[in-house]
């Protein structure tokens, strides 16, 4: 029988069927969470004292937007990643950021996802050898999902003003 083949609704990638259900979180296949949670294993065990596992959050994040996924998970996701992208921040600076701006604020706007499938996804990721190689490619992750969330980008730049604020 041949293999059924599953495309994830947010990044556009091609997995084989195990039919597990979508996770609620993100707008996302449940196989291309199952790599999330793959990769989640080792930047929370590996990637301190800079927490590098809040790139890999928000990278997902950005790339699973719409759906089911909450407005404030898009948005927080597209904070951290600008953060990160011009403003030079580590992961933990941009955890503190996000619980600054959840003090804050309480209401966000409900951000359209961009259209197409991800030019790099998680799988790109996963497949770079641990250590230094997959650090790396978490960093372009980054800088890809931020570029093609260019439509967003000056509404991110006001949310973020507050946490760049003395
Ligand atoms: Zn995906």
């Amino acid at each position: 029988m041949k293999q059924s083949i599953v495309k994830c609704p947010g990044c556009g990638l091609m997995l084989p069927n195990q039919y597990f259900a979508e996770p609620p979180r993100f707008r996302a296949s449940g196989e291309c969470m199952e790599l999330f949670n793959q990769l989640s294993y080792y930047t929370i065990a590996h990637g301190q004292p800079e927490f590098i596992h809040q790139l890999a959050l928000d990278s997902y994040g950005a790339q699973h937007s719409g759906g089911t996924a909450r407005p404030i998970t898009t948005a927080f996701s597209l904070i951290g990643l600008y953060l990160v992208v011009e403003h030079g921040f580590t992961g933990k600076q941009v955890q503190q950021a996000h619980m600054q701006l959840a003090r804050a604020k309480t209401d966000w706007p409900v951000l359209s996802p961009p259209k197409g499938d991800a030019v790099m996804t998680i799988q790109d990721v996963l497949r770079a050898e641990a250590g230094e190689p997959r650090d790396t490619k978490i960093r372009q992750w980054v800088h890809a999902a931020w570029s093609s969330w260019a439509h967003a980008h000056d509404w991110v730049k006001e949310a973020a003003r507050p946490v760049l604020e003395p």
